[in-house]
């Protein structure tokens, strides 16, 4: 819905921008080059030829002197001009021309032959022929016959001379700079840009950036009173919550230039360039000012420095953080560009990033929550014909955790689900349907033995039986086992509300309804198969969790001893027995967890058995059904 962000003008720059002036003109090449001094010159040559001819016989027929005797003694002659032998004269009536009898003329030359003994003036008198004894040719100055001859090569030269300018000014000098047009005003007439109205669900974000938005919008006024503007503004959140919308936003909303560019592209680009770009990005955006520069991904080149990292491109990384640092101290706060950085992982970023003067101003963007989720339903449904008695409230409180780009990716699926169905509006059903095949994945056409689906149904089946049992686990909204994406089957859970923090009880019954797969299997076929990789990396990263950062492990204490993200840039994070208690502790955790799912299963076997027969009759069953195969009541 939100109009894409334009794609860069030229290969060779990284960054692109949205309401800046639009670029000069493509400078323009000499006409077709030496073809075209050719062509030039031909045409040069022509003329003068032309011009020349002019001067020359003004347009008078050539005729024989026995032509000019015949006529002479027709008396169809009424003057004629002679010098020496030559003779030009005028007709009385026009003749049709001698050689090739196309035309007529009345103006002639002819050449009276030096044997020639015809009493000519006697005849021209006879005749009352004006005759005047003046110049056939008019006899040009000097000067002028110099300025004739000359006139090509000066006509050559002249545009010679205009061609060289024009390619002198376009060209050395990187094209903009040479060229000193006058900046034009920003062109609002290219397409609706983004505002906070296409911006839901984050308000006390847009509250935070409102301020940036004001001082774009009037930077006078902040300067009248020497407030400083925060040079730097750094959003940090989960991928799709919004970010790159939001800084476009900014932009839209102070209707000022907006330059974007991802750090990454930076530095992929040829060694040392990274630096310079940017230095011509912020050159740019100057140009325009009040403007935004936009930096995505900034984590790619602003990791802390020093640790373990990559090996090579670390040089390249470095100068091009520092540039943009340099260019932002550069500033001197009232210039008006201001630059917003975008990071999924504000925890790694170098300090020197976060110091005042530079992102000093942080936003957090979350995940939005009920309200926001419906809000932004509502924004990217504006275009799309919604069916009477469809309710996004219901939509917005099946998703929790879901993003902004998750939403308008599950509006886009329902939309296309109604196109393939002829709809011409789309329905709850659309939603729901398009929100399975997010949730759970694309439906996998896979014929599978019966013995496999079998095992499946088990296996799903201790999924969810595991789940609701456990008091304060989410509930089971949806089991199946028809294959989607990767998985054979799926049970889907999720919370009535959304969840900030979690108690280490529930967790523990998130770990025991993840080994419940296993479990069903152990309990009812007495093998495991290779189906549970999945399940056992999510609870994994639980239990993990739990003993080596949430603190829910006495042995290893009240500490962080592994990092947020598995590998921290100084290498290790705690003591090595340290992180060999958190391991023995992870171990004993899901050790007590499996124990207890096993037992659990055994003692409700018949529930087991009941809700797995129910499963494979239906292949998918909702939540009320699963409920009610199982023989419970939704606590
Ligand atoms: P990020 O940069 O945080 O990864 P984006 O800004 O690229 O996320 O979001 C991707 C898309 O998701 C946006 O273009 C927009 O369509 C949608 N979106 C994300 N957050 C929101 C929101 N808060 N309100 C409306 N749409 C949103
Ligand atoms: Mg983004
Ligand atoms: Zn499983």
């Amino acid at each position: 819905m939100s109009n894409p962000v334009p794609p860069r003008q030229t290969p060779d720059q990284p960054w692109r921008s949205e309401g800046a002036p639009p670029p000069p003109p493509p400078k323009r090449k000499m006409p077709g080059g030496w073809t075209g001094l050719i062509l030039t010159a031909l045409v040069v040559f022509l003329l003068s030829d032309l011009l020349l001819s002019f001067f020359g016989n003004g347009g008078s027929t050539t005729i024989s002197y026995t032509e000019f005797t015949k006529q002479l003694n027709g008396g169809n002659i009424t003057k004629i001009y002679s010098k020496g032998d030559a003779i030009e004269g005028t007709l009385k009536n026009k003749q049709p021309k001698p050689d090739d009898g196309k035309g007529d003329y009345t103006d002639f030359t002819t050449q009276r032959p030096a044997f020639a003994n015809d009493n000519i003036w006697g005849t021209l008198q006879a005749q009352n022929v004006e005759v005047t004894a003046s110049p056939v040719v008019q006899q040009r100055s000097f000067l002028a016959n110099l300025l004739i001859s000359l006139a090509p090569m000066l006509l050559l030269i002249g545009v010679w001379v205009l061609l060289a300018r024009r390619m002198s000014s376009g060209g050395l000098g990187g094209g903009a700079l040479g060229r000193k047009a006058p900046p034009k005003p920003v062109d609002t007439s290219q397409g609706r840009r983004t505002t906070f109205k296409d911006v839901a669900g984050i308000d006390e974000v847009e509250a935070e950036l409102s301020e940036v938005v004001d001082f774009l919008k009037n930077p006078q006024a902040y300067r009248r009173l020497g407030a400083k503007m925060p040079r730097g503004v750094l959003l940090s959140g989960p991928p799709g919550t919004g970010k790159t919308l939001l800084a476009r936003a900014v932009a839209g909303e102070a209707d000022v230039p907006f330059f974007s560019a991802s750090a990454s592209e930076f530095i992929e680009m040829i060694v040392g360039v990274g630096a310079s770009r940017v230095r011509e990005l912020f050159a740019e955006a100057r140009k325009v000012a009040p403007a935004i520069v936009f930096i995505d991904e900034i984590d790619t080149i602003g990791r802390q420095r020093g640790g373990g990292g990559g090996m090579g491109g670390h040089d390249e990384r470095e100068q091009t953080l520092n540039q943009i640092l340099t260019e932002m101290d550069g500033f001197s706060g009232s210039e008006g560009v201001i630059v917003i950085a975008a990071t999924n992982r504000a925890e790694i970023l170098d300090p020197a990033l976060l110091r005042p003067g530079r992102f000093d101003r942080r936003i957090t963007v979350s995940p939005p929550d009920r309200s926001g989720r419906e809000q932004i339903l509502r924004i990217h449904t504006r275009q799309v014909p919604l069916a009477e008695g469809t309710d996004l409230d219901t939509v917005a409180r099946t998703t929790p955790g879901m993003t902004g780009a998750d939403l308008a990716n599950l509006v886009n699926e329902a939309a296309l689900l109604a196109v393939k169905r002829k709809q011409d509006a789309v329905d709850q059903e659309n939603l729901s349907e398009a929100l399975e095949k997010v949730q759970l994945g694309a439906v996998r056409p896979l014929v599978m033995p019966k013995e496999e689906r079998e095992r499946t149904a088990f296996h799903e089946s201790g999924h969810a039986l595991l789940g609701m049992l456990q008091p304060g686990a989410d509930p089971v909204r949806k089991i199946t086992i028809v294959p989607r994406g990767r998985a054979l089957g799926v049970t889907l859970s999720t919370p009535d509300t959304d969840r900030y923090s979690y108690t280490e009880p529930y967790l523990r019954g998130r770990i025991i309804g993840a080994l419940g797969g296993m479990a069903a299997e152990q309990v009812v076929y007495g093998v495991v198969t290779t189906g549970a990789e999945n399940d056992l990396e999510q609870l994994t990263t639980i239990a993990r969790a739990m003993a080596g950062r949430w603190g829910m492990s006495e042995r290893v204490g009240k500490v962080t001893a592994i990092p947020d993200d598995g590998q921290s840039p100084y290498g290790l994070a705690a003591a090595p027995t340290t992180l060999d208690a958190v391991d023995e502790e992870a171990r004993r955790i899901v050790a007590e967890c499996w124990d207890e799912a096993v037992a659990l299963l055994h003692r409700h076997r018949d529930r087991l058995d009941a809700l797995a027969a129910a499963l494979l009759e239906a292949e998918t069953l909702d939540e009320d059904a699963a409920y009610a195969a199982a023989g419970l009541s939704r606590s």
